[in-house]
């Protein structure tokens, strides 16, 4: 695990997901206080993050939550113990960050079966101290002497955010590497006019670097986008001509995708993404319902 420079105050660490550091000036310690922007998956994440911060004399001050995936604030509590770090999320994330059962309730709409009360869907619980808005200047409670916007990234999760500072975007999940897309075939988007909204906004964006979560850090995001637009227009095109349940849909969809079904986690994310474009789909009047015996979609005429 190591810092990656960006600019004198702006770094990153890589890893499973791309964690941001902000350095926000001096200490009493001789070192210099510093924002994360993630913590990681779980407390082991959170410890080596911490470790890094502390063998660079960074003490952190604050955490940005960008939104509510285990991966991205696992290493909350760790860290909020050790460092008394006050903690930022946008809404309706933050609820789940509080109370992460809420997220594997979700996708089981019900309770959620023990398979799902995994480590990759609920995280260790986390305080939340104050609520990031869009387009928010700075953490303003805490006084620090940064200048940072926070950037309304909605669509993969309901109220996804950036962070963007000396021209550089966090864009935490908003597009996905070509490796993960090559690997799961249909990336996890629950809000699908939000996150075409999402895209259509990076495209014309102009920062001088992009650091996704699960991608590499660029400095032309229009090729991502691109890759991430493509799979969207896909999936539409084929559901648009769809008929059935919704499960006999999830079923063609994914041999269709080449997409393989292992167990609860992998079924419930993906009926939430085929969800999320069936309602899309019937939100636009391309199709219509009929309910009966269960729910059929079919082509609106
Ligand atoms: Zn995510």
């Amino acid at each position: 695990m190591k810092l990656e420079e960006i600019t004198q105050n702006v770094y990153y660490v890589p890893g499973a997901v791309n964690i941001g550091v902000l350095e926000v000036g001096a200490n009493d310690a001789n070192g210099a206080n510093a924002v994360l922007i993630d913590t990681g998956l779980d407390r082991e994440a959170g410890r080596r993050i911490l470790k890094l911060l502390e063998k660079n004399q960074l003490k952190v001050k604050a955490i940005v939550n960008t939104h509510s995936h285990a991966d991205h604030f696992g290493g909350n509590s760790f860290i909020v113990k050790r460092s008394q770090a006050k903690v930022f999320a946008p809404e309706i994330e933050a609820g789940i960050i509080q109370y992460p059962y809420i997220e594997p309730l979700y996708l089981f709409s019900a309770h959620p079966v023990r398979d799902l009360q995994n480590r990759f869907l609920m995280a260790e619980a986390s305080r939340v101290d104050f609520i990031l808005k869009e387009f928010d200047h700075g953490l303003k409670p805490l006084n620090l002497d940064l200048d940072l916007e926070i950037i309304p990234l909605y669509g993969h999760s309901p109220k996804q955010i950036g962070v963007a500072v000396d021209d550089i975007l966090f864009c935490a999940d908003s597009v996905f590497s070509k490796e993960v897309i090559e690997k799961y075939k249909i990336p996890l988007f629950m809000d699908i006019e939000k996150q075409k909204q999402t895209l259509s906004f990076l495209e014309k964006s102009d920062y001088d670097f992009y650091i996704p979560c699960h991608a590499k850090p660029t400095s032309d995001i229009s090729e991502l986008v691109e890759l991430n637009l493509g799979v969207i227009e896909r999936v539409e095109e084929f559901l648009a001509a769809e008929r059935g349940t919704t499960d006999e849909i999830l079923r063609r969809l994914c041999k269709e995708f080449g997409i393989r079904l292992a167990d609860f986690t992998s079924y419930s994310l993906m009926l939430s993404t085929l969800k999320a474009y069936l309602g899309h789909l019937y939100d636009r009047g391309v199709l219509e319902v009929e309910f009966g015996d269960t729910l059929y979609w079919k082509g609106a005429k």
